[in-house]
This record gives C-alpha cells, structure tokens and sequence, in this order.
C-alpha cells in the first residue's frame, strides 16, 4: 500500500492549509498509531493508520462523490469570472476534495448535477463510447406530438448538421396558456452534445422553456433535495454509476 504525508492527507480531508497542519503538529495535537508526531511530513498509510488530531479520528477517503440539485442562474464550472458556480454553493470540507462538475447543464437548467474528484469514473459517465443515458423534464412552447416522438426515435439533424442518436420522448401533458400550447415531457438522451435537448426541440421547431435533468445512468436525482442542496452519495448509488 502507499504511503502519503501526513500533512497532504490532512489538507486533503479538510483539515487546513500545510502551514496550519504544522501548527497543529508543533502544538502536539496529531497523534498517528498512538505516537505524537513530530514532522507533519511524515509518510502515512492513510488507509490503515489510526490518525488523530486533537482527539479526534481523521477517516480518510481518497475520493468524495456528491449529487447536487443545481439551481438556475449558477454554472457548471470551477471557476467563472462573472457567475456563480456550483462549487459556490458546496460547504469548506468538501472543497478541500477539489471536486468538478461531472459535465454540464446550461446555467438555466437545474436537476441533477454530480461532482467528484474522481476523473477516472467521471470520463467514464462522458465517454461518448458509454453512452450514459440522461433523463430530463421540460415544458416546452408548442404541441409535441407523436411525429416528434418517431423523429426523436430516429435521431434528428441539429443546426450544426450532426444526427443526433435516438432520443426516447415521453409526453406526459398539454396544457394551453391562453391560445398557446404547452407541453410537459420527458426525453432520454445517450450522449451530451452542447445545449442538445433545447436543439433537438429547435430542430422540430419547437422551443424548450424548462429543463431540469432527472437522472444520468441508474442514479436519480433526490426528490427531498431543494434546489442548490446536496448530499454525498451512499455506497449503493455509486455502485450505480460504476
Ligand atoms: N440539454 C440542454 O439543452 N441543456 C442542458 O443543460 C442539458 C441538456
């Protein structure tokens, strides 16, 4: 097993900055395998060691994994000169993961959104070969019907020319708002082509006016997540994903 510093295991869950971690070590406070340490570069098993700082058991874990339900008006980025991002709304302990956006939903788009620091599962959920589906609900403007259901089927030719893969589109409602239709539905999309719902929806000549995404392979978005809460996700969701 490897073996990591003490002081990068601990900035790594949160615990501080380097030159904090040495404080804590010169004020006597992190204890590894029952001896005081006494060089916060010192080499760890961070699996298998029992740390402690101030008393206290520092479980490590290498990767955090966490659904959001994104709301609209932030992005999916790291970092953005002019707006909000996701990582914005996540708590201190949690940053200190470094974790990403799994891919993106538009900045008015909310639903599901996941971020890991694990690169390794999250280019496996993009990898265009994979084909992870992705479930979204919209209410569009206009009266989605049983044509765009067999064009959708088929895969339809977006303004920049590229045939999309077949969509499966479920309509689950029409209201009228005024002389206007609308319509409530559900599309399953395999792959993530830039802004692709609300261009599929273009390409039928109809215009997408909400969209929040559901679910992305086995895993559902939380239906007791308010917009711009979070959880991490439990051991059986993420055997979903892998
Ligand atoms: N399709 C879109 O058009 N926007 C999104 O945010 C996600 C899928």
């Amino acid at each position: 097993r490897t073996t990591l510093r003490l002081d990068k295991v601990l900035t790594h869950m949160g615990y501080g900055s380097r030159s904090e971690i040495k404080k804590y070590v010169k004020q006597g406070l992190i204890m590894v395998n029952d001896i005081r340490v006494k060089d916060s570069g010192l080499h760890v098993h961070p699996e298998t060691d029992m740390i402690l700082i101030d008393g206290e058991q520092v479980i490590y874990k290498e990767f955090v994994y966490v659904m959001l339900h994104k709301p609209p008006g932030v992005v999916s980025a790291t970092e953005d000169n002019r707006d909000r991002t996701v990582l914005d709304l996540l708590a201190p302990e949690l940053l200190a993961f470094e974790p990403f956006p799994v891919g993106r939903l538009d900045k008015d788009t909310e639903g599901l959104l996941l971020l890991t620091n694990d690169g390794k599962l999250s280019h496996e959920l993009l990898s265009p070969k994979r084909h992870v589906p992705k479930t979204y609900l919209a209410l569009v403007s206009g009266d989605v019907n049983g044509e765009d259901i067999e064009q959708f089927a088929k895969g339809v030719t977006l303004d920049d020319g590229y045939v999309t893969l077949p969509g499966e589109l479920v309509i689950l409602e029409q209201e009228r708002q005024g002389d206007e239709v609308q319509s409530r539905i559900e599309l399953t999309i395999h792959e993530g082509k830039f802004h692709q719902v609300k261009r599929m929806f273009e390409s039928v000549g109809k215009k997408v006016i909400y969209l929040k995404r559901l679910r992305m392979g086995n895993l559902n978005l939380d239906a007791s997540l308010k917009l711009g809460e979070y959880r991490e996700l439990t051991d059986d969701e993420l055997g979903l994903l892998q």
